[in-house]
């Protein structure tokens, strides 16, 4: 995402170096990084494969009749979306060129602080000066350290270019990106296990996390909670193979053995930053995360070097946060500007199969930052009309706003658990840009018969225990 920031640095002499590092399986993929490639767009489209699936068989109730049995192919589908990334490598190629950025398919790392060696794929090595340095590594898939996980596991930068299709999978770790595979391989119809240490999605709100659990359970994904795996080997080589995983409890003694095909290991990221040659540039690296600390200006301890994205400590790993950082920096340091990048309220999606969209705070941390007793929540389940005819998820969607009492019951936290989430999470966003209060909410007038409606008629609290499930419209 870097190219999208150095593309606006008008009229200065700009270099992009960026190489991709193949999987210990040798996958390897082209210009744009994480996103484009081994994330958010293949992610996203393989969900919306999940998606069209749960539509087919609501559309039989809604009259729409055919014979064949639904079957899902995942090769078609991974050629579609492979072919779609290699359109956008080739559009983020064109618009370098166009912008006069010089790219080089090469790994840096640095020398000096002003100097970096780029190394080809074919072991060329060039040199280079510059100066100033963005810094955009971003972060690779973690392993687990265990016997047979290199060899036989994959992780989501294997995945969404998988030749054939997974089935039956052990997916480990409950990450947003643990659960949005394993909720887009149960929706094509997969044998889907879970594998979880400790909580789902942490970090994020607990109440909403177990909700998005619970929808996943009710929909057939299997979590082995508590467990973790020791050992992973082979039984059988294949396309895909057989595989036996052997787990441990977290609390007892207990040791448990499973078969599948695939195993897919999503128990977090590391940032790129141990191989780039920071000691060198005398940038200072937090050794227990990889992470770059850095002022509010995204520079770090060395002036004349910058990070962004997600290698940025104690900053939200999302594409559009390191496209605004950067577009941001490359105008403040050439385009006179002084504005600076804003990580207050940054909406987020989870695209499980139920979605979850959020914004500001959960409320543990509402909470832990204001007290209990100055937090106010309202909340309500809900039914999407569009759910009523095939007759599923009666009351499993939820919305609730967590407010501010001693600030006007302004809204510092927004979750919603439903359809089209990041659709719905991206408009109340922009109110809570504004400074969006409950009352302000209150006199919104929603838009029926939508989901998003809901928020403009929350009225029971969670602390009144009330009752929350909805009748009907
Ligand atoms: C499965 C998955 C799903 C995701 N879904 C979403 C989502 O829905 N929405 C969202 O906002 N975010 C999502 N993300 C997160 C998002 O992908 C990242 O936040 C974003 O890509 C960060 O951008 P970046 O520029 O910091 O790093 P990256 O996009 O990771 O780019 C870093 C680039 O630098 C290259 N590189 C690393 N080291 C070197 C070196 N020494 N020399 C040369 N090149 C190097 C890498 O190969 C890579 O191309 C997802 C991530 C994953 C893994």
């Amino acid at each position: 995402d870097i190219m999208e920031s150095l593309s606006a640095l008008l009229g200065k002499k700009v270099m992009v170096l960026d190489y991709v590092v193949p999987t210990p399986i040798g996958t390897t993929w082209g210009l744009g990084g994480t996103c484009v490639n081994v994330g958010c767009i293949p992610k996203k489209l393989m969900h919306q494969t999940a998606l069209l699936g749960t539509a087919l068989q609501d559309s039989r109730n809604f009259g729409w009749e055919f014979d064949k049995k639904v079957e899902h192919n995942w090769e078609t589908m991974k050629t579609a979306v492979n072919n779609y990334i290699s359109s956008l490598n080739w559009g983020y190629r064109v618009q370098l060129r166009d912008k006069n950025v010089s790219y080089v398919n090469s790994y840096a790392e640095f020398m000096e602080p002003h100097k970096i060696k780029a190394i080809n794929k074919r072991g060329k090595e060039t040199f280079h000066t510059a100066a100033k340095y963005v810094l955009a590594t971003g972060e690779r898939p973690r392993y687990l350290g265990i016997p047979g996980d290199k060899e036989f596991c994959i992780t989501s930068d294997d995945l969404f270019s998988l030749p054939y299709c997974p089935g039956k999978t052990l997916v480990v770790g409950a990450s947003y990106v643990a659960l949005e595979c394993a909720g887009f391989l149960a929706g094509l119809g997969l044998d889907v296990t879970v594998m979880v240490r400790s909580i789902l999605l942490r970090g994020f709100d607990q109440d909403m996390a177990n909700r998005v659990g619970e929808h996943m359970e009710e929909h057939g994904v299997r979590f082995l909670r508590k467990f973790v795996p020791t050992k992973v080997e082979q039984l059988e080589t294949g396309s895909p193979g057989r595989l036996k995983v052997t787990a441990k409890s977290t609390e007892t003694d207990e040791a448990i053995e499973g078969e599948y095909n695939t195993v897919l290991i999503a128990v977090g990221r590391d940032a790129c930053t141990g191989n780039i040659g920071l000691d060198k540039a005398g940038v200072k690296v937090n050794e227990k995360n990889g992470k770059i600390p850095a002022n509010d200006e995204e520079q770090t301890n060395v002036p004349h070097i910058y990070a962004i994205g997600d290698i940025l400590e104690g900053k939200w790993e999302l594409t559009p946060v390191a496209i605004q950082a950067g577009k941001l920096l490359a105008r403040r340091l050439f385009g006179g500007s002084t504005v600076k990048c804003d990580y207050i309220n940054v909406p987020t999606t989870v695209f499980t199969p139920l979605e979850y969209g959020c914004c500001g705070l959960s409320e543990e941390k509402a909470v832990e930052m204001y007290g209990e007793e100055n937090i106010e929540v309202y909340h309500s389940l809900f039914w999407p009309l569009e759910f009523t005819v095939p007759g599923r998820d009666n009351n499993k969607c939820y919305a609730k706003v967590v407010c501010n009492k001693l600030d006007s019951e302004r809204v510092v936290g927004f979750h919603y658990l439903g359809p089209s989430a990041g659709e719905v999470t991206q408009g109340y966003a922009a109110a809570m840009k504004c400074g969006m209060t409950k009352e302000q909410l209150d006199i919104t007038i929603g838009i029926h018969p939508t989901c998003a409606e809901i928020f403009t008629t929350m009225e029971i609290t969670k602390r009144s225990g009330a009752d929350i499930t909805q009748a009907g419209c």
